[in-house]
């Protein structure tokens, strides 16, 4: 019998449509400035669901940086990660990004903010597969 070493496996991450729009539309309210929101949801080792939205206290947003102070986040399991804006067009997630990780997905959505504008990426800035959901089971 061969082991094979396995590869630190990369969750995938399912939203529900309904949040999905809530975050472009939340966006596009936001634009040209950028948008944050805190993800809520199920994290499970190989899979996440987020099913709703938390506005954070005390956020602040600029044309190219958008943050919130984690110390005031209530300590809640069911928040998951973040998801904020970039009016630049471009989804790669910048070094600050990394660095304010949250949780344990950061999902980063780019100008125009249509369906296909929207990406997953773990802590390590690897984009992870992304679905979209119209059950919310
Ligand atoms: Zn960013």
């Amino acid at each position: 019998m061969i082991f094979k070493k396995r590869e630190r496996p990369h969750r995938t991450i399912t939203i529900i449509e309904e949040v999905r729009d809530g975050i472009l539309s939340y966006c596009k309210m936001n634009h040209p400035n950028e948008g944050i929101l805190v993800l809520r949801g199920k994290a499970k080792k190989d899979h996440i669901l987020i099913d709703g939205l938390v506005i954070p206290p005390f956020s602040h947003s600029g044309p190219t940086f958008a943050g919130f102070p984690h110390s005031f986040l209530p300590f809640d399991p069911s928040y998951v990660g973040t998801v904020h804006s970039h009016p630049n067009g471009v989804a790669k997630p910048s070094v600050t990004d990394l660095h304010n990780f949250f949780g344990f997905v950061s999902i980063i959505v780019q100008s125009p903010y249509e369906d296909d504008d929207i990406f997953a990426y773990d802590r390590d800035g690897n984009l992870l597969e992304l679905t979209i959901s119209l059950d919310k089971s």
